[in-house]
């Protein structure tokens, strides 16, 4: 199926947070633009960008092998395969994803940020160990501010820089698992997990509400 860009079944918000400098706006550009920026510039962040991406669920994973099936069994009859098709056809999402504009730095983050989220990458900086003990706050802040059900992926970024590493990855898994949240590291820089990130918290949206 040909799609136009504007066509989407969910448009999902997801909402970046955590300390200055760990790395929010530079995941952004990359997943929304696939551009990094070297250089900071926190007062002008955009308030949100968009992509739309196509999402399978497990359920969809299991129909291609049925279609496999189908196409085997019916090879010759067109509308067997054709509506079998349609049932494995990923769904359209639109990720909504908003970034701050440095108004972490002073906690003046309004309830207005959350409203509506159904998702948050929460992340640290893997080189400074304050940045990793804050995660705690900003989950008081989700719990504070977001729905209660908001998906919730906390991510462990500059994993490009481990050789000035303050926070072992067993720390962020131990702590991601007491909270009973996702976990993955990052790299914005080098493109490393972006993309697996945001596609783990979508599905996990996506599962939720389908
Ligand atoms: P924010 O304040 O959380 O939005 O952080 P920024 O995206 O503005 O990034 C802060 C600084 O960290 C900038 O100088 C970025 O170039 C740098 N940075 C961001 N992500 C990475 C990364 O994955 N690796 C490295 N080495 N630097 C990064
Ligand atoms: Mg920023």
């Amino acid at each position: 199926a040909h799609r136009v860009d504007n066509e989407y079944d969910y448009l999902f918000k997801i909402v970046l947070i955590g300390d200055s400098g760990v790395g929010k706006s530079n995941i952004l550009s990359r997943f929304t633009r696939n551009e990094f920026f070297l250089e900071s510039k926190s007062t002008i962040g955009v308030e949100f960008a968009t992509r739309t991406l196509q999402i399978w669920n497990a359920i969809h994973f299991l129909s291609v092998y049925a279609y496999a099936e189908a196409i085997r069994v019916y090879s010759s009859s067109q509308l067997k395969s054709t509506i079998v098709l349609r049932q494995i056809e990923g769904k359209t999402i639109k990720a909504q994803i908003w970034d701050t504009a440095g108004q972490e730095r002073y906690r003046a983050i309004t309830s207005a940020y959350y409203r509506g989220a159904v998702g948050a990458l929460l992340v640290f900086d893997i080189t400074k160990r304050q940045t990793f003990d804050n995660v705690q706050r900003w989950l008081r802040e989700l719990r504070d501010h977001a729905d209660a059900n908001i998906v919730v992926m906390m991510v462990g970024n500059k994993s490009d820089l481990n050789h000035l590493r303050s926070v072992p990855e067993e720390d962020g898994q131990a702590f991601s698992e007491k909270e009973g949240l996702s976990f993955l590291e990052t790299s914005a820089l080098e493109a490393i997990n972006v993309e697996k990130a945001f596609h783990t918290v979508l599905s996990e949206i996506h599962q939720i509400v389908s």
